[in-house]
């Protein structure tokens, strides 16, 4: 099922996207499906007719996981480490599909990285990882923008990774999905520059939730963002730039200083 949140009207809904490419519909779900399940109002929008925002906002944080694709920390000179390397994104980074990526003025060296998203569907900490599943609500695309210089120069990544509008995500989140092995790709201005797989994942996704929830409380609709695979490069203002997972779509952005 894919669950998306926009709006018609006036205030934000969520919804069921069904149908094929091109023709999808969205039945509108009556409240908060994180905390109601998917109860369908009866009410359908064509997509075309709604703007699709975030499908959540994390009432809590995004946790962005580092240095998971072997051939992307090659590219960065980048020891791949010993443990998943975590940071945070503050829940004011996250944008939507077509929102733009406000470029900041004080980073002259703003990045891409496409990634796969896990989002969190239930209250937990310290969750085996048999039980992962249990926990997750879907997965969706995601793009870690990161400042560079800053990252370099700025001994904690707080700014690097987590200025405002450095964490778009989207189009809508799947809910039936495994993510252990799906082509994910970043394409800048229609030039393909991210070619990789969940499969080379140091960690896989469910592995990463499950060690993520050793160090913070999980709570419904909370983040984890899985790496990024090589080809990693610039984006500048007037760019825009796709993410595609295989099963969930395509998450576009444009980039504006
Ligand atoms: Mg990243």
């Amino acid at each position: 099922m894919r669950i998306a949140r926009f709006v018609v009207n006036e205030d934000p809904l969520f919804g069921v996207v069904e149908g094929a490419a091109g023709s999808e519909e969205v039945a509108v779900i009556q409240g908060d499906p994180f905390y109601a399940g998917v109860q369908l109002t009866g009410v359908r929008h064509a997509l075309e007719d709604v703007r699709l925002l975030a499908p959540v906002i994390p009432r809590s944080k995004v946790v962005g996981v580092g240095r998971n694709y072997a051939d992307h920390n090659q590219e960065m000179g980048s020891e791949t480490p010993a443990s998943p390397l975590m940071f945070l994104k503050p829940n004011t980074s996250v944008i939507g599909p077509g929102d733009p990526i406000m470029l900041p003025s004080f980073s002259d060296q703003i990045s891409y990285e496409a990634e796969l998203a896990v989002v969190i569907g239930r209250i937990c900490k310290d969750v085996p990882l048999e039980r992962v599943d249990d926990v997750v609500f879907g997965y969706t695309c995601a793009n870690d923008l990161t400042a560079r210089d800053l990252q370099k120069t700025d001994d904690q990544w707080a700014r690097a990774k987590g200025f405002d509008t450095s964490c778009p995500i989207g189009p809508w989140i799947e809910t039936d999905l495994d993510p252990e092995n799906l082509a994910i790709r970043g394409t800048l201005d229609g030039e393909l520059r991210q070619d990789g797989s969940t499969s080379d994942m140091i960690w896989g996704a469910r592995e990463l939730v499950a060690y993520v929830s050793q160090a913070f409380t999980l709570l419904p609709g909370d983040i984890i963002l899985t790496g990024t695979p090589a080809g990693v490069g610039m984006i500048t203002d007037g760019q825009r730039f796709d993410v595609d997972v295989e099963g969930i779509g395509r998450l576009s952005n444009p980039a504006r200083r």
